[in-house]
């Protein structure tokens, strides 16, 4: 195959909102170079591109602009079509996953210490640079992820962040085998990270106030599914909460049975009431933030997300369409994660 040339993508011009009438969008298609890959970096044609709320946050100016013109995206899924020859043990023509974590110092404390999801100088996809909502992208190799070949690449891309996210507050939860998992909100993370915790043994209790959330939660094969102030039916050994409620904190950890952790897994929280420490703290319980993700999250995730066959509930849209996309998502007109299929 001759490599062209040029590509379409999508670039954020000024940052503002995507649905203000009579304003120009803050998005523009443009036609613009195939990006050429930095020695160590393989280049990627996309087959899918997840639209995640981040994109609406970088593309509405919510968050500071880090590259000028930057093409958003970042659960890009694709083929390698070259890098310098084979760079590390790529070969072209293997499935691709590029995320939100493309870069970290690796020298940093937090870097050396197995913590590199905590490094300052840390580098995100579609926001430091481009990303997937364009016909190519480009990824150092060492931030690359595998992905099965059998499974339709539009199935795969929310994977790559909401999945790994999720993933990660899963872990922080430190849930032991076997144990009872609370679930606090259940949208595009928590789905798929309540399919990884069933199918590894846990027991599910889904606490959110969306009755299709809740059918979708058994349906899932969580235990229970109840309202998120609701009594979960027994004492959980930890507990995520997605939802980004502040008032459900003292909620949550008055579920845990003793020793039991909370993890929070969004990057937005709302204010949390005052705590009171006999009945939210006492017996050893903890609560715990969630930052980004290191490589292994991504790794240790992608590989139980295939062997427990997790699938996202997905809406694809044509590469074309992608601000009409961030409307809808902005609108919340569909269920499910959007993506872009060029
Ligand atoms: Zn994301
Ligand atoms: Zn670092």
């Amino acid at each position: 195959m001759d490599m062209p040339t040029m590509m379409r993508a999508w670039r954020v011009t000024t940052p503002g909102p995507v649905d203000a009438s009579g304003a120009a969008p803050p998005l523009e298609r443009v036609e613009i170079p195939v990006p050429a890959p930095l020695p160590g970096e393989l280049l990627v044609q996309v087959e899918a591109c997840g639209v995640c709320r981040t994109d609406l946050h970088v593309t509405e100016g919510d968050l500071p602009v880090h590259r000028d013109h930057v093409v958003p995206g970042h659960e890009i899924v694709g083929r390698v079509v070259a890098g310098d020859g084979a760079v590390g043990d790529w070969s072209v023509g293997d499935r691709v996953g590029i995320a939100w974590l493309r870069h970290t110092c690796g020298r940093c404390r937090w870097c050396t210490r197995g913590d590199e999801n905590l490094c300052p100088y840390a580098r995100f996809t579609g926001w430091h640079a481009d990303g997937g909502y364009a016909e190519y992208a480009t990824v150092r190799a060492d931030y690359a992820y595998r992905l099965p070949d059998d499974v339709p690449a539009v199935d795969l891309a929310p994977l790559l962040c909401a999945g790994i996210i999720g993933f990660r507050a899963l872990r922080r939860a430190a849930l032991p085998e076997g144990g009872r998992l609370g679930l606090y909100g259940f949208g595009g993370s928590a789905h798929l990270c309540a399919q990884v915790a069933i199918g590894e043994g846990a027991t599910v209790h889904v606490l959110t106030r969306e009755p299709a959330a809740q059918r979708l939660a058994l349906e899932l094969g969580a235990a229970s599914a109840a309202g998120a102030y609701d009594a979960p039916p027994e004492p959980l050994d930890a507990a995520v909460l997605f939802a980004p409620v502040g008032d459900l904190v003292p909620v949550t950890l008055r579920a845990l049975d003793r020793g039991g952790i909370l993890s929070i897994a969004g990057i937005h929280l709302s204010d949390v009431p005052p705590l009171v420490y006999e009945e939210d703290l006492f017996y050893e319980k903890e609560i715990r933030s969630v930052t980004a993700n290191t490589r292994d999250d991504g790794r240790t995730f992608l590989a139980l997300a295939e062997r427990h066959g997790v699938r996202a509930t997905t809406h694809a849209y044509r590469l074309d369409d992608a601000l009409g996309a961030l409307r809808d998502l902005k609108a919340g007109r569909f269920d499910g994660a959007a993506v872009l299929v060029p």
